[in-house]
């Protein structure tokens, strides 16, 4: 009898950006996605998305990842740092320009305000000097996926999203593009984060089928409640996590987890 392929392992992942310190927002994104992998008998990865130097605080990373470990949740394997793998994004890049998916783009984002930002064709009337580079959405391009918690979703990628930024003018790798390739090399095999990003996902399943990377499954958290299924303030969401008192601290985010 022929042996049946295993099926990956489950490996899920947290990926904060070090704007600032862990808020309580993120820190439930992180206890949710580290409960999944527990659950399921699998991994957690910790990944660090430093791609935005201008957004970003010195010595957030060591503030967030201290904060993680504080309240047990820390990386089954070593910490990965975007900042530092720029030749993968560059490989990946050059694949959609070598076949005609990626193009270099000279539009402003002025040119584009006519059309809310979204890119279809460009519109720029001189060059510049540091253009970015978009991925080409052919029309028609509508993406769905099975989400674990919010059902059926389905995105016109074409129409709602256009052509979209895989590297930026100011030359820095696009979120879209990077969370692909890394999701892909680090094996994730389900990923658990805000439903703030649910509408980035339609752009990360065309990207993925484009560069033949495998797509994971996906569950979006809902916007943070209170024990009560009341919605919980930004403020409240936006507040630092309080890493000396870590049982009060993962009280609150287990209800809110529901
Ligand atoms: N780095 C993103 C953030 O902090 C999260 C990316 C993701 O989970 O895909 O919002």
């Amino acid at each position: 009898m022929p042996a049946t392929p295993k099926p990956p392992p489950y490996r899920g992942r947290f990926a904060p950006s070090p704007t600032g310190p862990l808020h309580f927002g993120s820190l439930v994104a992180a206890f949710g996605s580290w409960l999944m992998a527990r659950h399921a008998g699998g991994e957690w990865l910790i990944r660090i998305e430093d791609l935005d130097p201008p957004r970003e605080v010195a010595g957030a990373m060591a503030h967030q990842l201290a904060t993680l470990a504080t309240v047990g949740l820390q990386s089954d394997g070593p910490v990965l740092r975007q900042s530092e793998r720029s030749p993968m994004y560059h490989a990946a890049l050059d694949r959609l320009l070598a076949s005609g998916d990626a193009f270099e783009c000279h539009c402003s984002r002025s040119a584009l305000a006519d059309t809310r930002g979204v890119h279809r064709q460009c519109v720029a009337t001189a060059a510049r000097s540091d253009p970015s580079i978009r991925l080409r959405v052919r029309d028609d391009t509508v993406i769905g996926f099975a989400d674990a918690v919010r059902g059926d979703y389905q995105q016109d990628v074409a129409t709602q999203v256009g052509d979209f930024i895989l590297r930026r003018a100011d030359g820095f790798w696009a979120y879209q593009l990077a969370v692909v390739v890394d999701d892909a090399a680090q094996g994730v095999t389900d990923v658990v984060r805000g439903a703030d990003l649910l509408d980035s996902t339609p752009r990360q399943i065309l990207l993925q089928r484009m560069l033949g990377l495998p797509t994971p499954r996906y569950a979006h958290l809902p916007l943070l409640a209170d024990g009560h299924g009341r919605k919980l303030g930004k403020s409240q969401a936006a507040a630092p996590v309080d890493a000396q008192n870590p049982v009060p601290v993962l009280r609150m985010a287990w209800a809110a987890l529901g």
